[in-house]
C-alpha cells in the first residue's frame, strides 16, 4: 500500500520535473505496441499479428526471466529473442532481475543493466539495448541519469499520448490489460491519437484465451492493429519512433 503510494508520488514528481526531452512533431499518427518480460505469447502471436500488419514492435526482454514457467505463463527464451531480432523487431531492456528500480541502489541498478545487457549481446551477437521499461511501470527519480546515459528512452507509469515536448526519459504509455472491454476501449485512443497526431505507445504482457490479468487475447490485440492501420496509423519500434522525430527539422 505505501509502496503504491510510494510509486505514484515518484511518477508524479517525474512528470513535473521532466528529464531530457524529445519533441514529437509528426503529420501522421504513430503508434508503438510493445511487450514487457517477455511472454512466449508475445513471439508466437503479437509478432506475428504485427507483420501481418506491416508492423514490427518492441519487446522489453529481463533476462532474468527467461525459459521461466510460471502458473499462468511461460517467458520467452533466448532463442525465442534470437527469432525476434531476426524477424526486424526491437528488443529493449526491462533490467536483469526485474525488480522495482525504487529499491535498487545505484551500483546494483548499474550491475544489473550490464548484466542484462550481456545477456542480451550473448543472444544477439553485436546487440546493445537501446530503449528501456521500467519494471512494475515504477519510475525513480534517482536513477534518471543513469538511464539517460545508457538509453535513448525509458517507457514508464503514467498514462497519455505523447505529443510536443516529451521526457524521453518517463513515456507515456497504455497497457494492453484485462478486462478485455478496457482494451476494446483503447481504439478511443487510436481516433484521439488520428485527430491530433502525435506518438501512441501500447504496452502488453501475454496474449492468450485465458489472459493473466496484465495480458489480453490476441483477438483483441489484432482487432487494435487493425483499427491503428486502417486509421493511417505508422506501426513502428519505440527506436524507429525516435529516428523519425529526431529526424524532424
Ligand atoms: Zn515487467
Amino acid at each position: 500500500m505505501l509502496d503504491a503510494f510510494a510509486g505514484r508520488l515518484t511518477n508524479q514528481l517525474l512528470t513535473r520535473l521532466p528529464g531530457p526531452s524529445i519533441t514529437v512533431k509528426t503529420d501522421m499518427p504513430v503508434v508503438s505496441f510493445t511487450f514487457d518480460d517477455v511472454p512466449e505469447t508475445a513471439l508466437s502471436a503479437g509478432a506475428a499479428i504485427l507483420e501481418a500488419h506491416g508492423g514490427r514492435g518492441t519487446f522489453y526482454i529481463a533476462a532474468g526471466l527467461l525459459g521461466r514457467q510460471e502458473e499462468q505463463r511461460k517467458l520467452i527464451s533466448a532463442d525465442g529473442c534470437a527469432e525476434l531480432a531476426a524477424r526486424g523487431h526491437e528488443l529493449g531492456c526491462h533490467t536483469f532481475s526485474h525488480k522495482s528500480l525504487q529499491h535498487s541502489g545505484r551500483a546494483a541498478l548499474r550491475a544489473d543493466l550490464d548484466r542484462n545487457g550481456a545477456a542480451l549481446a550473448a543472444i544477439v551477437p553485436g546487440l546493445r539495448p537501446r530503449n528501456f521499461a521500467f519494471p512494475y511501470n515504477a519510475g525513480a527519480f534517482r536513477h534518471r541519469a543513469e538511464l539517460s546515459r545508457r538509453f535513448r528512452s525509458a517507457r514508464g507509469g503514467m498514462s497519455g499520448i505523447n505529443r510536443g515536448v516529451t521526457d524521453r526519459s518517463f513515456l507515456r504509455s497504455f497497457g494492453l490489460q484485462q478486462p478485455e472491454a478496457s482494451v476494446a476501449a483503447l481504439q478511443g485512443k487510436i481516433d484521439e491519437l488520428v485527430a491530433a497526431p502525435g506518438w501512441l505507445i501500447f504496452f502488453g504482457h501475454d496474449l492468450a484465451p485465458r489472459p493473466t490479468p496484465y495480458g489480453c487475447t490476441a483477438e483483441s490485440f489484432e482487432t487494435l492493429v487493425a483499427y491503428a492501420r486502417a486509421k493511417g496509423c505508422a506501426l513502428l519500434t519505440v527506436d524507429q519512433a525516435l529516428d523519425r522525430f529526431e529526424a524532424q527539422p
